[in-house]
């Protein structure tokens, strides 16, 4: 008998069980020991692969997908990339609406991931026939065969990380979490570990993050949908101005709001202290660490997990360019010590 060669049948098979990393010298001034998920470990770098996976395979079992039917979602972001990704290898094709705002090298790459991608325009009404979410709903009616994964709105999202990040973390800390810090842009994440982590110790503080300009902090604290909290910011995936299904606001303790200009410097600094290149909103996530230590939400004892979204490879036009850093004015008020690391041998 030939030996069984080791490999794994296909890219699917390494979803989710991604490690926690022990932050050190970025966390050293602050109280508690803190432990980083990092999802870029996913086969698409990133925690989406995850409800991609998990929703498309329910609709199988419930027997509404079979090969060659249509997944249609609303995302140029990781979503898009990892509904592309589980499409491909089981045999769908898929749809991805997404708006003209978005960059030419994500629309790129989507379509190299096999997607059928519509640009629609931006600058119209949600209501509008040719916004995003029209045409991904008109296609959703017309194709026979088709599902609309629709993750704002979609409790499978919850789900997803109920059955899947939620047990990893309560198995990796051996149940000696104290305190998970996630950031909330669908709630999927946030909302599905900590349902699994509450259940498993109800005394586990979970501490959302939210981006200025976003209604997500307000809404949880008052119940009021404040229009006046909507504004424009730069983080992407993090926050909303409207409140989607797919958040569980009764299972999160409270919620922090970051800025974008500390969150790029604290995603940069990652990079630079503990070698994690991850992205805008692992920054956004470590900075309101930060800033819940200063309220002393931590002590000696605290066992703290934050989850760290996606990989920095998706933001080298962004975070980690000094041009873009210098045209938002981030660069203003601190010293300007990344353009002392290059030096152009003439
Ligand atoms: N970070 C990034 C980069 C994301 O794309 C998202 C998803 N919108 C989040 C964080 C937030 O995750 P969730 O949607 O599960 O709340």
């Amino acid at each position: 008998m030939k030996e069984q060669i080791n490999a794994y049948n296909n890219v699917l098979e390494l979803i989710g069980n991604t490690p926690l990393i022990k932050l050190n010298k970025i966390t050293k001034n602050l109280k508690g020991n803190f432990y980083a998920k990092v999802e870029a470990f996913n086969p698409g770098h990133s925690s989406k692969d995850r409800i991609a996976l998990y929703i498309i395979e329910e609709a199988e079992k419930k027997g509404i997908l079979t090969p060659g039917d249509t997944i249609i979602e609303t995302t140029s972001g990781n979503t898009g990339f990892s509904i592309a990704m589980v499409s491909i290898i089981k045999g769908y094709n898929c749809i991805l609406a997404v708006s003209s705002k978005s960059s030419k090298d994500k629309i790129d790459m989507l379509r190299t991931m096999g997607a059928k991608v519509y640009v629609c325009p931006a600058n119209v009404s949600a209501d509008d026939e040719r916004s995003y979410y029209s045409v991904a709903k008109r296609l959703h009616e017309e194709t026979k065969g088709s599902v609309y994964i629709n993750q704002y709105f979609n409790q499978l999202n919850i789900d997803a990380h109920y059955n899947s990040t939620g047990p990893e973390i309560w198995e990796q800390t051996k149940g000696q979490i104290t305190h998970l810090v996630a950031c909330s842009g669908t709630g999927g994440t946030i909302s599905g570990i900590a349902k699994y982590l509450k259940e498993k110790n109800p005394k586990i503080s979970i501490l959302g993050v939210d981006a200025f300009g976003s209604v997500l902090k307000k809404y949880h604290e008052t119940k009021e949908f404040d229009n006046d909290e909507i504004y424009p910011y730069r983080i992407e995936g993090l926050g909303k101005n409207l409140i989607p299904t797919a958040t569980d606001f009764d299972v999160i303790d409270k919620f922090m709001k970051v800025t974008d200009e500390e969150s790029a410097h604290t995603a940069r600094e990652l990079a630079k202290t503990e070698g994690l290149f991850v992205g805008y909103t692992s920054g956004a996530a470590l900075q309101a660490v930060k800033q819940y230590d200063l309220e002393g939400e931590f002590d000696e004892n605290s066992n703290i997990v934050v989850i760290f979204p996606d990989h920095g490879s998706r933001y080298m036009s962004k975070v980690f360019s000094d041009d873009w850093m210098s045209e938002q004015g981030f660069f203003d008020s601190v010293n300007i010590e990344q353009q002392q690391q290059i030096e152009f041998i003439k």
